[in-house]
């Protein structure tokens, strides 16, 4: 063994680099949040050969005094908290106070910084040398601080190896950005390569300009089919953009997720979204989604991960819960009529927003935007059932449900609107194309609907409603199956044996590290019981819920849907036609089948005009 020697200054912050800059836009996202963090409401982003030649930002935020630039690049020297009850109710994004000294042991970095607006001199420090002594001297700038880093990890070889293409990390970088200006709608963003100009982001205030950010940085795609959602609860909100299941992509590359401004990335909050969107999303297909949660910052952690991406939460079951319930809510809700980003039908969750009304959708609550409150009103998107005199029919009796569900002929016909009576949004038949489609025309123009997709949801959702009121039938296993599980399971089993039970499974406590299964629902007579039992233990535990036996029990009633749903090629009359229609209108979820393909689709007037060149 040698002897124990202090780690050089600079040698300890190139340990801390590890952590902290992994690669270039590991640099933009801590020199942004400084800026942020100053206050900015401008900041320009220049970079070349994807970050590792140079990343130039600067800011209009408030600048720094000549003697505090060297504390800047500092280890553990920050502005942003001075206590330990400070850190419970951290605001910042930064408070770590080691980013700049970590990036300055690994780059060339310069410092300019005024922090006065009077036309005086700013200062300008550099870092360089094996102590990281900094040189200081008058540099002009306006209030406002430029952070230059060049040549990334040219004195650490290793690291610069694992960088990638200039491309790919000019990806990952540009990536940082989009983040960061979601999380702020009120900073303009630009951000340059290579002498382009690829982003230039105006501030925005109102919801509009909100809205027109999101579709700049996700996609004008994503926002014609995002639902505008906000829920608040005493203590905790959630509001922003969810895709519809119709817009489900085949990577999780379209999810944002901020809690107090700060993006994370967190398996409580992923599997609170996931679980909204099972019953709509087909397996493998991720969601897309740009939501914000605020809550108390005493209720999260933000310090558990020297780059933030992680939080904990004091109350994670809470959270959870009121993540899902707000998206399941939202997205159950969305029918035929709702037409987001579309032409100007019925007004949704998505549509309010352009005149500043606001559905609450765990309350049905209407609100103004602002928060004044014009008291609890009916959902519009709920009022279809007096369309054209239709009542929708009583969920089935037991046992009933495939019977009822199967012949549309005997359901009920619709009579014909008469005059000042509106349309209905999926509007009346016209017409079947090919024993597939039924075409419809609502007020907009042309409905095409794919008959066996919907007709499949329908029934499935029929299906789940017969199932909760008849309940789920369940049996006694002839040889009673024994568990080995930890005493933690145990545990969770007993506090959770009600939930089992309300699912038809009867699970027993048979000793300090086993469990006994009694009794399983009847469809879930082929399936692997014990691991299902494993897999829910697992969730409860870690997340406080599951729904991984209504998830095997809806995969049933899909598979059965599927096949008492009216087949291709079956002649349907006008009459059973519009009764799917108004069936659709019903229904939830019925905008996608089971398996989260469109049900429907709409080509509008102006779509039709332009297809023959009307009008030009
Ligand atoms: P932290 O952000 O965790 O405090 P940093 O190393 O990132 O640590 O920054 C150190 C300090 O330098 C900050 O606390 C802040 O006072 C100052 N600083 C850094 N960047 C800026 C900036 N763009 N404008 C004003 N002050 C800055
Ligand atoms: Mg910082």
């Amino acid at each position: 063994m040698s002897r124990i020697l202090l780690l050089s200054p600079r040698l300890a912050n190139q340990i801390a680099a590890g952590e902290v800059v992994e690669r270039p836009a590991s640099v933009v996202k801590e020199v942004l949040e400084n800026s942020l963090d100053a206050g900015a409401t401008r900041v320009d982003i220049d970079v070349e050969a994807g970050g590792s030649k140079l990343i130039r930002i600067r800011d209009n935020g408030s600048g720094m005094a000549a003697q505090d630039l060297p504390l800047a690049l500092a280890r553990h020297a920050t502005s942003k908290i001075a206590s330990l009850e400070d850190l419970e109710q951290v605001g910042s994004l930064g408070f770590r106070g080691e980013a700049l000294a970590s990036i300055g042991s690994v780059s060339r970095l310069t410092l300019t910084s005024n922090d006065a607006d009077d036309g005086s001199q700013g200062s300008c420090a550099a870092c360089e040398g094996r102590e990281m002594e900094v040189q200081l001297k008058p540099a002009p700038h306006p209030r406002g601080t430029t952070v230059e880093v060049r040549d990334l990890f040219f004195n650490t070889p290793a690291r610069r190896k694992f960088l990638r293409t200039e491309k790919t990390e000019f990806n990952h970088l540009e990536e940082v950005v989009k983040r960061l200006a979601l999380s702020r709608f009120d900073v303009a963003f630009s951000l340059r390569h290579n002498g382009r100009v690829l982003h230039n982001l105006k501030p925005g205030h109102s919801q509009a300009e909100r809205q027109r950010r999101v579709a700049t940085v996700c996609g004008p795609a994503f926002m014609e089919q995002a639902l505008y959602i906000e829920t608040e609860l005493p203590h905790i909100k959630l509001w922003g953009w969810v895709g519809l299941p119709t817009f489900s992509r085949s990577q999780a590359d379209l999810q944002y997720f901020f809690v107090n401004g700060r993006v994370i990335r967190d398996r409580l909050v992923a599997h609170a979204v996931k679980q909204a969107y099972r019953d709509v999303l087909y397996h493998g297909r991720h969601p897309a989604f740009v939501l914000y949660l605020e809550l108390d910052p005493a209720q999260v952690d933000v310090n558990v991960h020297p780059t933030k991406h992680e939080v904990r939460f004091r109350d994670g079951r809470a959270v959870h819960n009121f993540i899902f319930s707000s998206l399941h809510r939202a997205l159950a809700d969305v029918r035929p009529g709702d037409n987001p980003g579309g032409t100007d039908g019925l007004r949704a969750v998505g549509d309010g927003v352009e005149d500043g009304l606001l559905v609450d959708v765990a309350t049905g609550e209407i609100r103004q935007q602002g928060g004044l409150s014009l008291g609890a009103q009916p959902v519009p998107a709920r009022g279809f059932a007096d369309y054209g005199g239709y009542r929708a029919p009583a969920a089935p009796a037991p046992g009933q449900a495939m019977e009822q569900v199967r012949d549309y002929g005997r359901l009920h016909s619709l009579p014909d609107a008469g005059d000042g009576q509106e349309v209905p949004p999926l509007g009346y038949a016209l017409a079947q194309l090919r024993g597939i489609y039924i075409l419809a025309e609502n007020a907009h123009g042309l409905v095409l609907v794919d008959m066996h997709a919907a007709h499949e949801r329908i029934t499935y959702e029929r299906l789940k409603t017969a199932r909760s009121q008849e309940g789920i039938r369940s049996q006694p296993l002839l040889v009673p199956r024994a568990v080995a599980v930890s005493q933690r399971e145990v545990q969770v089993a007993g506090e959770h044996a009600e939930l089992f039970r309300g699912l038809g499974m009867v699970v027993e406590v048979a000793g300090e590290e086993s469990l006994v299964i009694r009794q399983i629902p009847v469809s879930l007579r082929d399936s692997d019981v014990e691991q299902l039992l494993r897999d829910v233990l697992a969730d409860l535990i870690e997340f406080g819920s599951s729904d991984r036996i209504e998830g095997h029990l809806d995969e049933i009633l899909s598979t059965m849907a599927c096949h008492g749903s009216v087949r291709a090629n079956r002649r349907l009359t006008i009459p059973e036609m519009n009764a799917l229609l108004r069936d659709m209108e019903e229904t939830e979820r019925s905008g996608q089948c089971n398996h989260g393909r469109p049900t429907w689709t709409q080509l509008s007037i102006e779509e039709l005009d332009k297809l023959f060149l009307r009008g030009r």
